[in-house]
C-alpha cells in the first residue's frame, strides 16, 4: 500500500512525501480508513509504530473545512507528559504544513498567558494535558462544546500516573457527538472500562512494535552493591563502545546525583525529570537530541515516549519498580530498525522488581562478570581501534537474554506475547526501516 491509496488530501501527501515517507506503517493502514469514516477508534500501539501520524494525519484533512471559534478548539488531543504533547504538536506542523490550521499546545511549565492568548484566537488542534487543561477550563479559558475530534493518547501512561478520573472529568465536558480515538500500548481493565464508557462502537487496531526490544536490543544485567553503582557504570561506560545513552535512575534525586557524578567524571552528561523547569527540560532533550549531551540521565516520566532514533545504549541504574518500565526503557533503544545494547544494575535488594521483569521478557538473565571485561569485552570504546575486529564475537553470548539476529522472526515460544496474534511488522518490514 502506499499513501496515496489512503484517500488523504494532495496538501497532506505532498507533506508526507517531503517528510520522505515511502508507504504507510501497519497501524496507519488501518487507523487512517476508520478515521476517515468518523468510526471511534482503538489502538493498541506502542510509540515508534507510526501512530502519531495514524491520527494527526486523518485529523488534519478532517478539520481542514473548518473554522474554530475563540476559546472553543475543535478538537482535543490529551497526552500525559508535556514532551509527549511537544512531539504530537511537531507532527501536527509538519504534516499540516500546507493546511492552514491553529494549534496550542496546554501544558504546564509554561506561561498561561501566552496559550490564553492562543485559545482567543480560536484554536482547531489543541493538543493538551490533561492538569493544564483543567486549569485553563476552570478558570474559565477555554470551553469544550464545540470538540469535533478527542484523542487520548498514551492512555496506559495515563493511567500509571494517575490521570484517570482527570480524564472521566474532561470526557464528560465534550459533547457525546464526537469521534473518539484511543490509544493505549496495553488493554488494562482500566482502560477497557474507559473505552466502554467513552467510545461508541468503536473499531479495534491492534498492532506489535515496529519491532520488539527483544529482538533488536541485546540485554546484560551485572549484579553491584548499592555503593558501587557509580563506579560499575563507569567501568561498563567504559568498555561499551556509546555513542549516546538514556541512563534510568528510579529516584529523581539519583537523576540529578548520577548525572552530577558523570559530570565530575568528564563525560558528557544531563538529569531530564519532571521537577525540572520546562523550558529546561525541552533545552536538554534538544540538546540530546541534536547529540551534544551524550548521556541523558532520567526519570520514567520525562523519558516516556520521547522519539530519538539512533541512541546507542540504555542503562538501568536501578531494576524498574514497575517491569513494564523495563521494557519502556530498553525500547529508547533499537528503534526504527536499529540495534541496540541495554544494561541493567541489580542488588541483592532488587530480587522481587527483578523476577516481575524477567517474568515479563519470559526470559532470566545470565548475569554478566565485569571481571572477564579484559578477557571478553562486550565492545571496547576506549581500545576501538585496536579491538574493533573482535567486538562482534566478542559479545558474550552468555550475558544475552535473546539471541535473536535483528528482525529476524525465529518463532521463540518463551518470548511470545500478547501481541501474538496481531499485526505486526514481522518478516515485512517496511522499506523505512531497513
Ligand atoms: P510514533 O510511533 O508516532 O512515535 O512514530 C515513530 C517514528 O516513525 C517517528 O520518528 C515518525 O516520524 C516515524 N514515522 C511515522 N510514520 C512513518 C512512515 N509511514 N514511514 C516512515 N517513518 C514514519
Amino acid at each position: 500500500m502506499i499513501f496515496s491509496d489512503l484517500g488523504l488530501s494532495p496538501e497532506t501527501l505532498k507533506a508526507i512525501e517531503e517528510r520522505g515517507y515511502k508507504e504507510p506503517t501497519p497501524i496507519q493502514a488501518k487507523a487512517i480508513p476508520a478515521i476517515q469514516m468518523t468510526r471511534d477508534v482503538v489502538g493498541l500501539a506502542q510509540t515508534g509504530t507510526g501512530k502519531t501520524a495514524s491520527f494527526t494525519l486523518p485529523m488534519i484533512d478532517a478539520l481542514s473545512g473548518g473554522r474554530a471559534k475563540m476559546r472553543m478548539p475543535r478538537s482535543l488531543v490529551l497526552e500525559p507528559t508535556r514532551e509527549l504533547a511537544a512531539q504530537v504538536a511537531d507532527n501536527f506542523e509538519v504534516y499540516g504544513k500546507y493546511h492552514n490550521l491553529n494549534k496550542a499546545l496546554l501544558v504546564g511549565g509554561q506561561s498561561m498567558g501566552e496559550q490564553m492568548k492562543l485559545l482567543e484566537q480560536g484554536v482547531d488542534v489543541l493538543i493538551a494535558t490533561p492538569g493544564r487543561l483543567l486549569d485553563l477550563f476552570d478558570r474559565g479559558h477555554i470551553l469544550l462544546n464545540d470538540i469535533k475530534i478527542l484523542v487520548i493518547d498514551e492512555a496506559d501512561r495515563m493511567m500509571d500516573m494517575g490521570f484517570i478520573p482527570d480524564i472521566e472529568k474532561i470526557v464528560s465536558l465534550i459533547p457525546p457527538m464526537r469521534q473518539t480515538l484511543l490509544f493505549s500500548a496495553t488493554m488494562a481493565p482500566e482502560i477497557k472500562k474507559l473505552t466502554e464508557k467513552f467510545l461508541s462502537n468503536p473499531k479495534e487496531i491492534s498492532v506489535a512494535a515496529t519491532s520488539s526490544p527483544a529482538e533488536t536490543v541485546e540485554q546484560f544485567l551485572v549484579k553491584v552493591n548499592q555503593k558501587d553503582k557509580n563506579n560499575t557504570l563507569d567501568t561498563i561506560l567504559k568498555q561499551e563502545n556509546v555513542k549516546n545513552a538514556f541512563i534510568f535512575c528510579n529516584r529523581k534525586k539519583d537523576v540529578d546525583m548520577v548525572a552530577k557524578w558523570l559530570k565530575g567524571k568528564g563525560y558528557s552528561s544531563e538529569p531530564l525529570h519532571g521537577d525540572m523547569a520546562q523550558v529546561k527540560r525541552t533545552e536538554t532533550l534538544q540538546r540530546f537530541k541534536d547529540d551534544k549531551i551524550k548521556l541523558l540521565v532520567c526519570s520514567d516520566v520525562a523519558a516516556r515516549g520521547i522519539d530519538v532514533n539512533n541512541v546507542s545504549h540504555v542503562f538501568n541504574y536501578d531494576v524498574p519498580m514497575t517491569a513494564d518500565d523495563y521494557v519502556h526503557r530498553i525500547g529508547r533503544t533499537g528503534r526504527a530498525g536499529n540495534t541496540g545494547r541495554a544494561w541493567m544494575m541489580t542488588t541483592d535488594r532488587d530480587e522481587k522488581f527483578l523476577d516481575a521483569v524477567q517474568k515479563l521478557i519470559k526470559k532470566k538473565f545470565d548475569l554478566f562478570d565485569l571481571k572477564q571485561k579484559n578477557k571478553n569485552p562486550p565492545s571496547d570504546s576506549a581500545s576501538k581501534k585496536t579491538e574493533k575486529k573482535s567486538t562482534k564475537n566478542s559479545r558474550s553470548p552468555k550475558a544475552k537474554v535473546s539471541e535473536k539476529t535483528p528482525h529476524s522472526k525465529q518463532n521463540d515460544p518463551n518470548l511470545s506475547n500478547e501481541y501474538d496474534d496481531v499485526d505486526g511488522f514481522g518478516d515485512d518490514i517496511p522499506a523505512f526501516l531497513k
